[in-house]
Formats: structure tokens, C-alpha cells, sequence
């Protein structure tokens, strides 16, 4: 079978999704591969590049035209359109909040496999690209803060004298927050997190940070490794927490998430309680924003000379190794619907990771899945 890897069209995506040594790989399995001419330019990767993996350049229709068409983000209409009855589509596709799109790809008669649907379970790891997404995230995050923060991470002894290494407080240590404490700490920063979920404290260790212990503010272990929303009292002592931990640190990166929801963190007073020169980068800008002053696409500067990071493209500001990772993501996802390695693509329902992330097959949508069980 051929799958194709037409060019990411959204505006200043730099995203491909293949990378020569994925291509390379889907080789492998079996499959022929075609690619949309400069696809992977904004990544970094030349053409000359992936016909030397063994790819074959092509234009965006015959790209679009292929029997499995892989792509970062969800096709417009006029590209589903290219789409031929029967195929199959691999893309991110926010099935909860895209009920449209998942209806006209299975009025289209297309098999479509949610990469941003796939179940968050331990066998599913390798081809999670959220994952891949939140590790970059969290790592360009520490890149922003540093960009936009005058002074130096490390501490520094000079002959004209010492600077004091940066204070950076991360909220929420899931694999963005714990992403972007190992980057801080590697800079020299003294890192501090804080996280709802008490388990997390070893991992904080772990990456070089140090835990703030609240326990008012915490919840009890997890049993899915998922936040669930505070009560009122945990809410105040958490509030308490961001307020004191802002106010001593130059740097604020927030992660936090309650079942992909983004609670307020960081409010205009606690805003108005950090020092002049501060930076906070919120990750979560996309989906409304930890800090109450945010403007998600955007970087502003509060009254009292708080820079303010809404940035909601930190992926695509290292496209060269998210792409590379998101290639592998599908690799792995190929590896697994390809049972003969020889490049038969066969779909297996019954399986929970296949079916979790089918949103539509067989002229059905097939979003929401049953529930998956925890493995
Ligand atoms: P997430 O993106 O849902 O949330 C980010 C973090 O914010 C979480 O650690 C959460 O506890 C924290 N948070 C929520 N509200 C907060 C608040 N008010 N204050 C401070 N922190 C707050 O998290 P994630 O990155 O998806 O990771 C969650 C868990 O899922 C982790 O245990 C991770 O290891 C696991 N995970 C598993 C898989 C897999 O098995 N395939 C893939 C990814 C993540």
C-alpha cells in the first residue's frame, strides 16, 4: 500500500510528518511512501533527503490521493475532498470538539485514526504524540522564559562580581512540567514544582527540582495518574501556593491540566505580586490559560514588568525534532497495523488502542470508543 505525506497547509505550521528516518522505516514495513514536494522543508529536511530514503516526491493531490494519508493536523475540507473513498487518514483531530470533521471523514468513507485519541495506556506509549508534543512544549518553554528573562539561569562568579542563579517555579510536573524542570535545571536555574498529584514528588527529584510539599493543597494518590478538579479548600491553599512561589521566582512556567481542561493559576494579583522582570510562559494558552493575563498566540508585558508567553506553536518552534519524534510516533502506529510487515495495513477493532483511536470507519463515526481498561 502507499502512504502519502502531504505538507502541513495551517498557517505557520513547520511540522512535517516524516522525517527522512521514518520514511526510511515505513520502507520497512513494507509500504510505498510518497511525499508533497518541500513537506518537509520547514523541519529541515530536503527533498533530495527523502528521495534518498527511498520516498518519491509528488504534488499535494497524489499526496492526498494515497491509500493512507499521514499528517500532523486535521485536514481542511477542500483536502478531504482529495481524499479517495476507503482510505485511511492519520492525523490529530480533537474528535471531542470536531464533531464535524469527524462526520464528513465517514461520510467520506475514510477510516480515520486519531493520533490525539490514542489511549493513554502504558503499550500505547510509543505512539503517543501527546506526549511527543507536551516533551517539546515543556522543553521549548524553559527556551522562551530564557529568551525573555534579562539575566542568566546559572549563578555566575565574575571579576565584576555575582549574579544570584534564576528562580523558576514550574506548576503541574506531567511529561511537559517534568520536561521543562530537566531543561531549567540543565540551564542552572534552581528549580522548583508543584504538582496536585503527591506522586509526582520523586519525579520532580528526579529531573533536578525540588518539590513544594503542600499537602493542603494536594490530593490523595491518583489511581489513573490524572488530576481530578480541587475543592474549595485544596483551591485556596493551592492558590496560597502559586501566590508565595510567584512572588519569589523569576520565572513561572505553568502545565496545569484537569482532564485537558486548563484551571487558573496564576491570577492578576498573583500577576501584580511578582517582581519586575519576571517572566511567566503558559503552556496551557491554547486551551485558555493558567494565568489570567495571558493572550493566547501573543507575549505581553503586565503593568508591573511581567513578561507574559502565550505562545500556542512552542511544537512547531522546533519543528526539526518534533518532527522526527512524531515521525517515530508513526512508525510505531504502522509497526502495530501492520501485522505481515508487507505493507498490508490491517485494522483490528477488537484491539483497545486501535479502536480507542478509530473516530470513523466504514462510512460510521465511531467517536466516542467504549471505555479502554488501565494497563
Ligand atoms: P496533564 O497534561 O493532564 O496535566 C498536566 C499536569 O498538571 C498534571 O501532572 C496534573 O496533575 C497537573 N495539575 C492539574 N491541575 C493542577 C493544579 N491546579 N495545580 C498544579 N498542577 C496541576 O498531564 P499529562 O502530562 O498528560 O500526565 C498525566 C499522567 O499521565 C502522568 O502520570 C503521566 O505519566 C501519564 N501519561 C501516561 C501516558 C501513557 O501511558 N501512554 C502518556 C502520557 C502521560
Amino acid at each position: 500500500m502507499k502512504i502519502g505525506v502531504p505538507a502541513e497547509t495551517r498557517a505557520g505550521e513547520r511540522l512535517v510528518a516524516a522525517s527522512p528516518a521514518s520514511v526510511a522505516q515505513l520502507i520497512k514495513l513494507g509500504y510505498e511512501v510518497v511525499i508533497e514536494a518541500g513537506a518537509g522543508t520547514s523541519a529541515s529536511f530536503l527533498d533530495a533527503q527523502y528521495e534518498e530514503a527511498g520516498a518519491t516526491l509528488v504534488d499535494a493531490a497524489t499526496a492526498w490521493g494515497a491509500d493512507i494519508v499521514t499528517c500532523v493536523n486535521a485536514p481542511k475540507p477542500a483536502q478531504i475532498k482529495l481524499l479517495r473513498e476507503g482510505a485511511t487518514l492519520v492525523a490529530t483531530m480533537a474528535p471531542h470538539s470536531n464533531e464535524r470533521l469527524v462526520a464528513s471523514l465517514a461520510k467520506r468513507g475514510v477510516t480515520a485514526l486519531a493520533l490525539d485519541a490514542v489511549p493513554r495506556i502504558s503499550r500505547a506509549q510509543a505512539i503517543d504524540v501527546l506526549s511527543t508534543m507536551s516533551n517539546v512544549a515543556g522543553y521549548r518553554a524553559v527556551i522562551e522564559a530564557a529568551e525573555n528573562y534579562g539575566g542568566m539561569f546559572t549563578g555566575q562568579v565574575t571579576a565584576a562580581g555575582k549574579t544570584k542563579p534564576a528562580t523558576v517555579f514550574i506548576i503541574g510536573a506531567g511529561v511537559a512540567g517534568l520536561a521543562a524542570i530537566g531543561a531549567a535545571s540543565s540551564l542552572g536555574a534552581q528549580v522548583r514544582a508543584f504538582d496536585v498529584r503527591p506522586e509526582v514528588a520523586e519525579q520532580i527529584e528526579s529531573m533536578g527540582g525540588t518539590f513544594v510539599d503542600a499537602p493542603e493543597a494536594q490530593q490523595e494518590i491518583s489511581a489513573d495518574g490524572y488530576a481530578k478538579p480541587l475543592t474549595a479548600e485544596q483551591q485556596a491553599a493551592a492558590m496560597a501556593v502559586y501566590a508565595k512561589e510567584a512572588a519569589n521566582a523569576d520565572v513561572v512556567i505553568t502545565t496545569a491540566l484537569v482532564r485537558g481542561t486548563a484551571p487558573t493559576t496564576i491570577t492578576a494579583d498573583v500577576v501584580a505580586g511578582m517582581r519586575p522582570g519576571s517572566v511567566i510562559v503558559d503552556l496551557a494558552a491554547s486551551g485558555g490559560g493558567n494565568c489570567a493575563l495571558t493572550v493566547p498566540g501573543k507575549t505581553v508585558l503586565s503593568d508591573n514588568g511581567v513578561t507574559i508567553v502565550g505562545y500556542t506553536d512552542l511544537t512547531s518552534r522546533m519543528p526539526r525534532h518534533t518532527s522526527t519524534l512524531f515521525g517515530t510516533n508513526i512508525v510505531h502506529l504502522m509497526a502495530l497495523l501492520t501485522p505481515g510487515k508487507d505493507g498490508a495495513m490491517v485494522l483490528d477493532l477488537e484491539d483497545q488502542v486501535q479502536r480507542g483511536m478509530t473516530v470513523a470507519h466504514a462510512g460510521e463515526v465511531m467517536w466516542p470508543p467504549p471505555p479502554v481498561s488501565v494497563s
